[in-house]
């Protein structure tokens, strides 16, 4: 009998194979190398490990190894190893608990990006434990699914890539290391299975379906049957992705929409560029904020912008001025315990309560403009009302009168909360631009907190209520004859961006795995067609028969 887990889809993609069980080494009596001898050749390692990832375009998942090499030489760790090597320890214990004790210290933080340096702090430390007892890197014996608790970047990257199938994690989330890297590798993965390593250790087969997020063990020949033609898809996908990268955004009778990309780091910026982005319609700054105790200075943020502008060069980049506060907490904000932080002082609101916060980072974007010579979009988030965009404006003004000889910026607002909907045609009269982040819009709009599980169904940006308010947003931009975009998860989804060209959006802006999906839906119809579903979902009565109707122009379509 076959057995199904439901985990979280990480990344796309199905694979059938024999579970292969990945257990860190646990640490040795047996000294082959001292400690620092250990430690350097686990440096060397995780070094050569990157640079196959950068030499393979995968710049952003090298930078995690990277960093992991610089943590095999850190002082920190290996002094607390040296003293519990001097009170008597082996070297391979030595080097997991002070590794332990500098991953329990991260972890406490309660912030997802410092987790995940705990992972990787442990995981370096096991490494050099290995190498301190001589002990063998894995590897797998033939073509398998790894199953693990958790399963560190380094080990994805080390093993055969030819033989690794597909993983499934017990722990983990998309955000996850594990997650990012099986992503940019196209290996097939589900994460945060409950009950995984008890249930499927002893299967002789075990089936992944990184798109539904779901874990068949020992399926039977139906089950086997429908994930190889699923893989067979995914593998069809891909490569359709790779011939697509250069062909343009646009409606089967040629109507074409702007490819942006969002981003979150400046290094995101190249292999976006690459992969057929047309600007940076969403650069979530407010990354480089997070996972540290105090906001990166002026420099140091007009480095990262710079880095972007010279990447896009004349295309436009849109820097969202820093979305904090509400689920993204940090130490250095001026904002005390709130009850709801999804209400409470986030994002542009922010500025009101700390104006040199977002000051320093509007000279660091005009800055960034004055030495590429490039006109920088900024835009606000989370704006409510006329009020928030005067605030917009003298704080640009502000920031432009210390920043002598730059290019004006653009102005532009998100359009995410219920209030700007209603304002729209006001707001647009102020602003150069405006995007919408349907995200936050269904969050606000179906009063369903978009990180709650138990609320999926409610939400599905392709709900009636958020369709119609795009519709008039779209109307709004128009009739102030500025441009609009829509940078929240709905573009990226292929039957949203159809149901978005056909309201009239002119850019989608959404993640750059994205973008193969969506032109190939958009490819399959009618601009005419595509406004028919948009005026049909919007009066369809909830987002599931929204999302069928959708569904059922796209299969006729393909089909066609
Ligand atoms: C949105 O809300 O749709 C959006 C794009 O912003 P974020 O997801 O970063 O809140
Ligand atoms: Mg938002």
């Amino acid at each position: 009998m076959s057995e199904r887990l439901r985990g979280v889809a990480a990344a796309p993609g199905a694979a059938l194979a024999p579970p292969w069980r990945y257990r860190p080494p646990s640490a040795g009596r047996v000294v082959r190398h001292g400690l620092d001898e250990a430690a350097a050749l686990a440096a060397g390692e995780l070094e050569r490990l990157a640079s196959a990832l950068r030499l393979a375009g995968n710049q952003p998942e090298a930078e995690i190894l990277e960093a992991q090499a610089l943590m095999a030489a850190d002082e920190t760790l290996l002094a607390d190893a040296r003293g519990r090597v001097a009170a008597g320890g082996f070297v391979a214990d030595a080097v997991v608990q002070a590794g332990e004790q500098i991953a329990q210290g991260l972890a406490a933080l309660d912030d997802e990006l410092l987790a995940a340096r705990a992972a990787d702090v442990r995981d370096v430390a096991r490494r050099i434990a290995r190498i301190a007892v001589g002990a063998e890197a894995p590897r797998l014996a033939r073509r398998s699914i790894a199953i693990a608790d958790d399963l560190p970047p380094s080990i994805t990257a080390e093993l055969q890539r030819d033989l690794l199938a597909g993983i499934a994690l017990e722990a983990g989330s998309r955000t996850a290391h594990a997650a990012i890297l099986a992503r940019a590798l196209r290996i097939p993965a589900v994460v945060g299975i409950p009950g995984l390593l008890e249930r499927a250790t002893a299967a002789r087969l075990v089936a992944v379906d990184g798109d539904a997020g779901e874990l068949i063990i020992d399926p039977g020949p139906d089950e086997r049957a429908a994930v190889e033609s699923l893989a067979a898809d995914a593998a069809r996908r891909a490569a359709d992705d790779a011939a697509l990268a250069t062909q343009p955004l646009k409606t089967r009778d040629g109507h074409r929409l702007t490819l942006g990309a969002n981003i979150g780091r400046q290094n995101e910026a190249a292999p976006a560029l690459a992969a057929g982005a047309e600007g940076v319609g969403l650069f979530r700054t407010e990354f480089m904020f997070m996972g540290r105790s105090r906001a990166p200075d002026e420099g140091e943020q007009a480095g990262a912008y710079t880095t972007v502008l010279e990447t896009f060069g004349e295309r436009p980049v849109v820097f969202r001025l820093i979305d904090l506060g509400g689920d993204k907490d940090l130490p250095y904000l001026p904002v005390g315990h709130e009850a709801n932080p999804f209400l409470g002082v986030r994002a542009i609101r922010l500025a009101r309560q700390d104006p040199e916060l977002v000051l320093t980072q509007l000279r660091a974007i005009l800055r960034a403009g004055r030495s590429t010579r490039t006109v920088p979009w900024v835009m606000a988030p989370m704006v409510a009302d006329e009020d928030d965009v005067q605030l917009l404006h003298e704080l640009v003004d502000r920031a432009a009168d210390a920043v002598p000889d730059a290019p004006a910026a653009r102005r532009g607002i998100m359009v995410e909360i219920p209030s700007a909907v209603t304002l729209a045609d006001d707001l647009a009269r102020r602003v150069d631009f405006m995007s919408i982040g349907t995200n936050d819009l269904t969050q606000y709009l179906l009063a369903a907190d978009r990180t709650n599980p138990a609320l999926a169904d409610q939400q599905d940006a392709l709900h009636p209520a958020v369709i119609r308010s795009i519709g008039r947003v779209v109307e709004a931009a128009r009739a102030a004859g500025i441009p609009v975009a829509v940078c929240g998860e709905l573009g990226g989804d292929p039957a949203g961006a159809v149901v978005l060209a056909g309201l009239g959006v002119e850019e989608l802006s959404m993640e750059p795995s994205s973008f193969g999906g969506v032109k190939r839906a958009l490819a399959t119809v009618t601009l005419d067609q595509a406004r028919d579903l948009a005026i049909a979902a919007a009066h369809a009565p909830d987002a599931r028969a929204a999302r069928r109707l959708a569904d059922e122009l796209l299969q006729a379509s393909a089909a066609e």
